[in-house]
């Protein structure tokens, strides 16, 4: 079967256009949000429970900071677990599936609130109170969801740190956050191979200036470790003894701080992102409505990191306040085979799917059939974001599933999707290559990035940003730094203030946008702008390549030229160098003809693997600095070291 996907789309929405004539619901609704956000976001605060209700909608008066739902109180633990545990205690809320050990659980919205509870009084008990920092080191365990809500529950603010990063990057984050308190395991497993946590912890906090008191130790009993005296606590003794125990809801004012989480580190140093409580609350219920169109008693499944934003919004928060269960899981999407995401859709019953590009290419190279071994009615769609979404890669998920695939794009920063389909609103068609168009709330610009000069007309390339005030849900402030906050999101572009996604992007007629790389990686050839994302969609349009990445090399004549780094469906085809030769220049013509002969590539070079981030996105910078023999600087985030030394290996010699 075919997933419908846009040829053309009648009528398509525009919503930055005022002179718009034309009626669409999307439209009607995403202008109420611009135009009356009053009115619009207190229809939306009602799809949570307040404590006490809010006097202002936001209070704007400082920009660049913005203030949601000022005088309410609320809770995010309440809205997630307690308010469902009261009407539909035995409703599935988390189901836990491991690819890695071999097991499944499904907890109740019932049990779910007595394990967050005896969370909660475990962090009591050590002192752990309102805006105190408790920090997240865990694999993909359901007692990972409890800490996150056990903290939310009594105002204590998260901090999850990936539980694939290894002591000095822990160290830094375990600096910035300085955690009362520290929740960890003995260790998470990838691809069948047990990774010991508590080594790296004990390792990251020698190397760390701040103490954290306690440590509260999850025991999975994969891998034997050694326990600190009077620091290191034991989860299973403590829960022995602690469930059952009430721990109430502490309400919190709605701008109180929920948690602070880290970008993913792509193009340099990681930021300490910082939300707070009753906007996060209420963004996330919105876009579970009107964007993911998921519905209380069914499932979702995020198959992300709680570590990742992703994990935070869409596999912990936005299903259970949603009153969805939540599908957690532990594995890849290959193992034991590529069939195993699946079989959980069918199993249960999941009608939302979340994933990444990146996870999706990753399935490519596996038989398509594995895709629907397993009855996938339930499914309603799947979104995808993280990275640009090329569309060899969309159609190809989009055909072996049947479904219809969503982009949405989005950042750290906001929370939720700043440009997608509004499904809940109308289920308009995606058009390939183009994440949608504006989510409401977001008052999206196309800018100048050199005049700060709007650019309204359709196909103008520019800086995406957004204007004051950045809709509920979004950051705060950088975590302890006000002045950061203001200096690197919103002074970038000269003469206004506005936020900067320092993304590039453009809107055709129809009003879809399309992103066309990071603003630091737009590269200048002979005087030619290009973003190497258009460049990269070209290359991996090409049958044999399953995925590309596209770097601007400095170059003595031209400035910069484009250097591409791709990987094969099949490595063989380019095994003899006659047969990589011949494939280049295939390549090479490709681009020529559909990007015209500026935007070619000096070189295409074939690796096994690209450089990645622990969450998939490619380190362009770091292949950048490789390319030109320089330091690649900070790679805390690289995922496995070989992918930079392949290329490393491949530069050498080259000047
Ligand atoms: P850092 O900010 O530390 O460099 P990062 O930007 O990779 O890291 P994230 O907040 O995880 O950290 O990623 C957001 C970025 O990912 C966006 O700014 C954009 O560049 C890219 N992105 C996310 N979703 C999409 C998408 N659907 N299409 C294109 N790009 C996307
Ligand atoms: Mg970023």
């Amino acid at each position: 079967m075919r997933a419908k996907f846009a040829r053309r789309v009648a009528p398509p929405p525009n919503p930055n256009d005022k002179e718009m004539t034309m009626t669409s619901r999307y439209v009607d609704f995403y202008r109420r949000s611009i135009d009356d956000p009053d009115s619009f976001w207190t229809e939306q605060a009602r799809l949570i429970d307040w404590e006490r209700p809010f006097d202002q909608v936001c209070d704007a008066s400082h920009p660049p900071f913005a203030r949601w739902f000022v005088g309410g109180r609320t809770n995010l633990c309440h809205n997630a677990v307690d308010r469902h545990a009261a009407r539909r205690p035995a409703d599935p809320a988390l189901i836990w599936a491991s690819s890695e050990v071999g097991q499944e659980r499904v907890i109740s919205f019932a049990e779910l609130q007595a394990e967050v509870e005896a969370m909660a009084a475990m962090l009591r008990e050590q002192g752990v109170g309102v805006g105190d920092r408790v920090l997240i080191y865990m694999p993909m365990i359901p007692e990972a969801a409890f800490a996150m809500l056990a903290c939310a529950r009594i105002g204590a603010i998260h901090s999850v740190v990936f539980g694939g990063f290894a002591s000095h990057a822990l160290a830094n984050r375990i600096d910035d956050a300085e955690p009362v308190l520290i929740v960890s395991a003995d260790a998470g497993s990838r691809n069948g191979k047990v990774v010991p946590y508590k080594p790296l912890l004990d390792e990251a906090i020698r190397l760390a200036a701040h103490r954290p008191a306690a440590v509260l130790m999850v025991d999975r009993g994969l891998s034997p470790f050694e326990r600190v005296e009077g620091r290191d606590l034991d989860y299973a003794a403590l829960r022995a003894r602690l469930l059952g125990t009430r721990v109430a809801c502490e309400w919190l004012p709605s701008d109180a701080i929920s948690y602070t989480l880290y970008t993913s580190g792509t193009t340099g140093r990681p930021k300490g992102v910082q939300r707070d409580v009753g906007g996060y609350a209420v963004a996330l219920a919105a876009s579970m409505a009107h964007i993911y169109d998921g519905r209380a008693g069914e499932t979702f499944f995020s198959t992300s990191d709680i570590g990742w934003v992703v994990g935070h919004s869409y596999i912990v928060y936005g299903p259970l306040i949603a009153g969805m269960a939540t599908l957690m899981y532990e594995g890849t999407p290959v193992s034991p085979d590529a069939a195993v995401w699946w079989k959980l859709v069918e199993r249960h019953r999941v009608t939302v799917m979340f994933s990444a590009p990146t996870a999706v290419r990753v399935l490519k190279k596996q038989d398509p059939a594995c895709l629907t071994r397993h009855d996938l009615s339930s499914l309603r769609a799947l979104f995808l974001a993280g990275e640009p979404l090329d569309e060899p890669t969309a159609r190809w998920i989009a055909d072996a599933i049947g479904k219809p695939v969503i982009d949405n794009y989005w950042q750290t920063e906001t929370g939720w999707p700043i440009l997608t389909l509004a499904r809940g609103i109308e289920p308009a068609e995606p058009k390939f290559g183009s994440p949608g168009v504006p989510m409401f709330g977001y008052r999206v610009r196309l800018l100048d990035e050199r005049t700060g000069e709007p650019l309204d007309e359709p196909r103008r390339k520019g800086l995406l940003a957004i204007e004051f005030p950045l809709p509920p849900g979004c950051m705060q402030t950088v975590w302890r730094d006000d002045e950061r906050f203001v200096r690197t999101y919103w002074s970038s572009v000269p003469g206004r203030q506005v936020y900067s996604t320092f993304d590039w992007a453009l809107r055709d007629e129809d009003g879809y946008y399309f992103i066309l790389g990071r603003s630091d990686d737009v590269i200048n050839v002979a005087g030619h702008r290009l973003g190497t994302r258009e460049i990269e969609e070209c290359v991996a349009g090409h049958p044999a390549v399953a995925e590309v990445a596209v770097v601007g090399v400095a170059d003595a004549l031209k400035g910069q030229v484009a250097m591409a780094f791709a990987v094969l469906k099949d490595p063989a085809r380019a095994a003899a160098p006659e047969d990589a030769l011949a494939l280049e220049g295939e390549i090479l013509r490709r681009v020529d003809q559909q990007l015209g002969a500026v935007a070619r590539p000096s070189r295409v070079r074939f690796v096994g693997l690209l450089p990645k981030t622990r969450s998939g996105k490619l380190l362009r910078r770091a292949i950048q600095a490789v390319c030109e023999h320089r330091d690649p600087g900070d790679l805390i985030t690289l995922d496995d070291p070989a992918a930079l030394q392949q290329i490393h290996d491949l530069m050498k010699g080259t000047s």
